[in-house]
């Protein structure tokens, strides 16, 4: 199969022709340091542009611009105020799509017809929902009884306050999306934010850093410091930082709430997961077949909600797994900037040396590959669709999380026995269920541990849903009206009368 990859949008290479400063106190500045780290195209491993390697002194710096906005201009601007600046970084996403969607393309990997829909469409839409939110963050009154003062007249309410200074570390597989999940809702309860981007995707938060200016954020509210996992660090232990929300792997997350111990910050956790996708005899098989490829294979693999187990009942389990191969088989892999690639490569040397680490392993366990199994190409980090049968429990491939376009394949006899399996598992993070018995669906979808459940579909995320997960998936739930509850504290006030 060729690709053709279209020149690139004027806009973006503007933007990757010059080396990419970090943003703080709303100047566009080197590291104090002065070092720079390289950031790659993962379909070539081309040098795309250096960016400003932000450290523990970097950080220190945008924490003091942080807390300087927070108790500045923005604590005294008015909920509508911040309402039509944050609506503002949606529209503005919105009229660039093509222009952000282009560079996620190209920095990650991932299609750009999904970068620009997907990442970037949707990004919009969280901005907007979190601008609505800034005007209806409300207390409750309430009528005290009082018992230690009998006879006393009392007028009390509660208040939702903003915490302060947010520090947000977030992960390479949706590099502006999971920013973005993270910002808006912090911003709209009217924190002010550290954002560290991670290191194998930079670009899209620094253009976004852009945008802030633009739409006319007061400097130091929103702060960009690229860096590795030490400017990470730094950032969950920095006494001057009051909450820290972080999105990556469960072995980072545990390090996080270590580091937050010192000044015991808030922390929310966004972590790994293997997730279930349950797939009973009864159901719309087509349908089942397609949603079930893009539960593992969407963005390569590269999703903490892939569904990586698929338990597929065993009166159905040959036809079905083959059906599920053929069609991965069939994906045209290629660069991400190619619109017509509906598989690109992962995203680093790392991932890749990882991914196929998990399938020698899985085939070594004795494992068999119905598909896929090794390199896809000569260059760049591409991994062929793989599919796996004859696996169990204790095999790396069913209980670890890959992070590639690797599924394992498990069957299963019925309905009694299917949630201990799909709970057999440190994770918690999301489920598929694949029937058209409606009770079935229903008990199935009470007995599975995860944060999100999706029936008759797989990834069935909203602005509106609360997403997050159970077990070691994480802490706090993103999205929805709940995310402000991540970025708000509660004052209770009760006035003797
Ligand atoms: P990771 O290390 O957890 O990276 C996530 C973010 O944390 C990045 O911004 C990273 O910076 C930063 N970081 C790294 N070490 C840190 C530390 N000690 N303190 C604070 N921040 C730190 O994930 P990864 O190494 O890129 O990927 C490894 C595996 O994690 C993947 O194979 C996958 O299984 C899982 N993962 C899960 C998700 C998810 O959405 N749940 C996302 C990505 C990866 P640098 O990028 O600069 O290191
Ligand atoms: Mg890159």
């Amino acid at each position: 199969m060729t690709s053709t990859v279209p020149a690139l949008h004027p806009a973006v290479a503007e933007f990757v022709a010059a080396d990419r400063k970090m943003l703080i106190g709303g100047r566009w500045v080197d590291a104090v340091s002065g070092k720079t780290f390289e950031t790659h195209d993962p379909a070539t491993g081309n040098l795309i542009t250096r960016v400003a390697m932000g450290e523990a002194a970097d950080i220190d710096a945008a924490v003091t611009a942080a807390r300087a906005a927070f108790e500045g201009p923005w604590s005294r601007m008015k909920p509508n105020e911040r309402e039509r600046l944050i609506w503002r970084v949606g529209d503005l996403l919105s009229e660039r799509a093509e222009i952000f969607g282009q560079l996620e393309a190209l920095d990650n990997g991932k299609s750009v017809a999904i970068a620009t829909a997907v990442d970037v469409g949707w990004s919009a839409d969280v901005w907007r929902y979190n601008a609505g939110l800034t005007t209806k963050i409300t207390g409750t009154s309430v009528n005290p009884s009082m018992p230690f003062a009998p006879g006393g007249q009392f007028h009390a309410y509660t208040r939702r306050e903003a915490l302060g200074v947010c520090g947000q570390i977030v992960p390479w597989n949706f590099p502006i999306l999971m920013a973005t999940w993270k910002l808006a809702p912090a911003l709209a309860a009217g924190n002010t934010v550290v954002l560290k981007p991670a290191e194998q995707t930079p670009l899209s938060a620094l253009l976004l850093g852009e945008i802030f200016e633009e739409a006319g954020f007061p400097p130091g509210v929103v702060n960009i410091v690229p860096g590795f996992g030490d400017a990470g660090a730094a950032l969950a232990a920095h006494l001057d930082v009051d909450k820290v929300a972080f999105t990556g792997s469960t072995e980072v997350g545990k390090k996080i709430v270590h580091a937050a111990t010192g000044n015991l910050k808030k922390v929310t956790l966004e972590l790994g997961g293997k997730s279930p996708n349950i797939v009973f005899a009864d159901a719309d098989l087509e349908a089942a077949v397609a949603g079930s490829v893009a539960a593992w294979m969407f963005n390569h693999g590269q999703c903490c909600v892939a569904g990586t187990r698929m338990f597929v009942q065993r009166d159905i389990f040959d036809d079905f797994t083959q059906a599920v191969a053929d069609a991965a088989a069939q994906a045209k892999i290629g660069p991400g900037l190619d619109p017509t690639t509906e598989l690109g490569p992962l995203v680093s040397q790392e991932q890749f040396d990882r991914v196929s680490g998990y399938i020698e392993a899985g085939l070594a366990d004795g494992g068999r590959a119905l598909t896929g199994g090794k390199r896809w190409g000569e260059s760049g980090y591409f991994i062929e669709p793989t599919v796996f049968v004859d696996v169990e429990p204790g095999f790396s491939v069913v209980d670890e999380e890959i992070f590639g376009p690797v599924v394992a394949a498990l069957p299963f006899d019925d309905e009694e026995d299917i949630a201990a399996a799909a709970n057999k598992s440190i994770y918690g993070l999301a489920a598929g269920i694949w029937t058209k018995d409606l009770s079935k669906a229903h008990r199935t979808a009470a007995a599975v541990q995860a944060g999100s459940v999706w029936v008759n579909q797989y990834n069935g995320f909203d602005t509106a849903l609360p997403f997050g997960g159970f077990k070691q998936s994480g802490w706090g739930r993103e999205l929805g009206d709940s995310a402000i509850d991540l970025y708000t504290q509660v004052k209770a006030v009760n006035i003797a009368l």
